[in-house]
C-alpha cells in the first residue's frame, strides 16, 4: 500500500479490519465458540505509528511487535490507553531489561535461559511478566522454539521461575500447501495446549493459544486458536528498509 496516499491507507485498514473481524467471527462460530472467544492481534512490524493508531482507533485492542528497538521507538507515539502490546519476535537476553514493564506479555519465549532473564528483570522492576512458550511445531531448523517432545518438561522448569507466569503457547507454523496439512499442525498445537492445561501445574496456565497469521488464521481458529496474529492482511505488504 506504499503507493497509496495516507487517506487511502487509512480507509484500506478500516476495510481490512472489518473483513478480518467478520472472518474471525465466522470461524469462531464454526469451531463451536463465540466471536468474543478469539482475539485479534494486529502485527505492526515496519508499520508507521499513524497507521497503527488508526487501527487502534478502529477497535484493535492488542498489537504485536517483533523487535524491542522498534517497539521502544514507536511506543511514545502510540495511543495505548485501550490497547496492549506483546512482543512476538525472538528476544536476546541483553534486550530483556529494556522490554520488561513495556509489554504485557512476551509471546516468544524459546529457551529456559531467556525465561530466567525475564524473571530476574521482572523481579527487579517489581512486575510479573506473562509469557507464552514458543513451540517449533514443524521442527524446522530455521525456527525458534521448544520441540513438542521437550515442551512439558521445559514448562515445568520455567514454572519455578519467579517474576513470570506462563500464560499459554504460541507458534509460527511451517509454510504448507495443503489445508489438511496446515490444519494438522494447528491441531497438534491445540492438543499440546489441552494436554498441558489438564496437568494443572502451578504457574502453568493454558489461557492463550496464539497461532495463525494473515494466510492461515481461519484454519488456526477452526483448530482452536484463541489469539491470531495478523499483519499484512490489515496493513498491506510490509516494506523492509
Ligand atoms: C510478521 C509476523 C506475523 C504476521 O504476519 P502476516 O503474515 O503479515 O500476518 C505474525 N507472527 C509473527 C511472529 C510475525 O513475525
Amino acid at each position: 500500500m506504499e503507493w497509496l496516499s495516507d487517506e487511502q491507507r487509512f480507509s484500506a485498514i478500516e476495510e481490512n479490519l472489518k473483513i478480518i473481524n467478520e472472518e474471525i467471527a465466522e470461524a469462531a462460530i464454526k469451531s463451536g465458540r463465540t466471536p468474543n472467544d478469539v482475539n485479534l492481534m494486529a502485527v505492526t512490524k515496519t508499520v508507521e505509528s499513524r497507521f497503527i493508531n488508526h487501527a487502534i482507533n478502529n477497535g484493535v485492542k492488542l498489537i504485536g511487535e517483533n523487535k524491542v528497538q522498534e517497539l521502544l521507538l514507536k511506543e511514545p507515539e502510540l495511543n495505548l490507553e485501550s490497547c496492549r502490546a506483546h512482543l512476538i519476535g525472538h528476544l536476546q537476553s541483553n534486550k530483556v531489561k529494556k522490554i520488561v514493564g513495556k509489554v504485557d506479555t512476551v509471546q516468544s519465549v524459546d529457551t529456559v535461559s531467556i525465561a530466567k532473564e525475564i524473571g530476574k528483570r521482572s523481579l527487579d522492576a517489581g512486575v510479573i511478566t506473562k509469557i507464552l512458550l514458543e513451540v517449533n511445531v514443524g521442527n524446522e531448523d530455521s525456527k525458534f522454539g521448544f520441540s513438542g517432545d521437550e515442551l512439558f518438561e521445559r514448562a515445568c522448569e520455567i514454572s519455578e521461575i519467579q517474576g513470570i507466569t506462563i500464560d499459554g503457547l504460541m507458534c509460527v507454523a511451517p509454510i504448507l500447501e495443503k489445508e489438511s496439512e496446515i490444519r494438522a499442525v494447528f491441531s497438534n498445537m491445540h492438543r499440546m495446549f489441552i494436554d498441558i492445561g489438564a496437568k494443572n501445574v502451578d504457574n502453568v496456565n493454558m489461557n492463550i493459544l496464539s497461532m495463525g497469521m494473515s494466510g492461515d488464521y481461519k484454519y488456526a481458529i477452526l483448530e482452536g486458536a484463541n489469539l491470531v496474529r495478523v499483519g499484512s492482511a490489515i496493513f498491506g505488504m510490509r516494506i523492509y528498509r
